[in-house]
């Protein structure tokens, strides 16, 4: 008996968990399947592994807002003059 037949498939339910103009991020409640659905794609993680990728975007963005000089070197991305006092 195959453990990916359509009636396996059948049984998943993606749950809105988040939405927001960067993406959606849905959960599984039947195989725990985290899906990051982004403008031109869809990142499939485990429960842990999209801890783990949560985790590596909140330190990183902490990083970029605490050292300027992070912050400085995205190309393309002047910070607004009126952020400039
Ligand atoms: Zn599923």
């Amino acid at each position: 008996m195959s453990t990916n037949t359509p009636d396996d498939a059948d049984r998943c339910q993606q749950l809105s968990v988040a939405r927001s103009p960067a993406g959606t991020v849905t959960l599984c409640r039947h195989c725990r399947q985290v899906h990051l659905e982004l403008q031109y794609m869809t990142l499939r993680f485990d429960a842990e592994a999209f801890r783990e990728l949560a985790g590596l975007l909140v330190f990183s963005q902490r990083r970029i807002d605490s050292d300027p000089s992070l912050g400085a070197q995205l190309p393309n991305d002047p910070p607004p003059a009126g952020l400039m006092h």
